[in-house]
């Protein structure tokens, strides 16, 4: 019974076409993880990272067409992206990379787990780069979880020529960009895969960001389709590891490490932060976690240590009010290093886009 239906689920998908290829989707191959279960139909349509929502109509009709089979309860399609099914290198389709080619550097920050400060470090970062004179932008690629309107204090909308470029948002003297800038605050956000990498062509690739020296993309934590889409669609210069010093946290940053080692993007080094305790009253230095981890972790793993934040209420309460640390106290002790990390990326090694044209293994 089960398989019958099944049969029929395949037959009617045979009259669904591929919007561009004009051949039903069965006969493409890319309808995947048919599951039937008490006229309950679930299946898959391989697209690729490029079709992005394009495809929503193909999955909708695909839907309709399997609903209109007797016996079928609900229908769940699902759009996937492309996919190879074997360990053979892939190069990306985006081999020349296309965006931000007005950027000189475009850094990654990154980290394995959520909360471990990585959006605080890439705005001050972003801020304390722009300090030194250079024209700074900061994209925010977490579309799941936006966090730069409210570190940056932005609660308006960007401007749109025609509808179709956008105006990144200035502020601080750092052109900023974020998904959250768009959706209403409190919203969640359901994004399937193909969807993720649409939006986040159109934050990087349809924002005027001008000419710009560097650019610091604030990408969500651990390794997924965002990270994937990134390392292939721009010339990344570098990627920065945030790391708090629990070993747990290390433990997943070595993760995040070795994702961008295999996209071959360089990795310009790892940063502790929450390294230590920044008595607020006192001023005392206290560790109270194990000290040092990310440093031995970076030598373990052959890449600069750049330098160990505390853990201190100013940076939180900064990242909270709108207004960060390096913004609202510009001569304390953290600034000074949010300053000399700026100083240490500018000093690195990393420099020329040309040498790292990613291209993909998938395993
Ligand atoms: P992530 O981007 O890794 O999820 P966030 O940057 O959002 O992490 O930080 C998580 C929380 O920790 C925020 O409330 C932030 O203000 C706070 N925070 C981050 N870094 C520090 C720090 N060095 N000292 C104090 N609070 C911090």
């Amino acid at each position: 019974m089960q398989d019958e239906l099944k049969n029929k689920v395949i037959k009617a998908l045979e009259n669904v076409l591929h919007p561009d290829h004009e051949k039903n989707i069965v006969f493409l191959g890319i309808v995947s993880g048919l599951e039937s279960q008490n006229g309950n139909i679930r299946f898959a349509i391989e697209v690729t990272t490029e079709d992005g929502s394009r495809m929503e109509p193909l999955r909708k009709a695909a839907e309709a067409a399997v609903l209109a089979i007797e016996g079928v309860k609900s229908v769940t399609a699902i759009l996937t992206a492309e996919k190879t099914n074997n360990k053979h290198q892939r190069h990306a389709s985006a081999k020349k990379p296309k965006l931000l080619e007005n950027v000189g550097k475009v850094i990654a920050i990154a980290s394995g787990k959520g909360g471990v400060g990585k959006s605080t470090t890439a705005v001050n970062l972003a801020l304390a780069l722009a300090q030194t004179g250079l024209k700074v932008g900061i994209m925010d690629a977490d579309i799941y979880g936006p966090s730069l309107p409210m570190m940056m204090g932005i609660n308006e909308k960007p401007d749109s020529a025609n509808g179709k470029r956008i105006f990144p948002i200035e502020k601080f003297g750092v052109k900023c960009m974020s998904i959250g800038f768009m959706v209403p605050k409190d919203t969640p956000m359901i994004w399937r895969g193909p969807m993720v990498m649409g939006a986040l062509e159109q934050l990087l690739g349809d924002t005027e960001w001008g000419k710009l020296d560097i650019m610091i993309i604030d990408m969500p934590p651990g390794t997924g389709d965002t990270q994937l889409t990134i390392s292939q669609r721009v010339a990344l210069a570098g990627a920065i590891i945030v790391s708090t010093p629990q070993d747990l946290a290390l433990l997943d940053a070595l993760k995040g490490l070795n994702m961008f080692n295999k996209v071959e993007v360089p990795i310009i080094g790892i940063i502790e932060n929450m390294s230590y305790f920044i008595c607020p009253k006192c001023g005392n230095r206290s560790n109270i976690f194990t000290h040092g981890g990310a440093e031995r972790t970076a030598n373990k793993m052959g890449v600069d240590f750049l330098g160990s934040i505390p853990l201190e209420m100013e940076i939180r309460e900064g990242s909270d009010k709108g207004v960060p640390i390096v913004v609202s106290t510009p001569h304390s002790q953290s600034t000074a290093t949010y300053l000399d990390i700026a100083k240490l990326i500018l000093e690195s090694k990393i420099s020329t886009r040309e040498r790292y044209t990613p291209s993909i293994s998938i395993e």
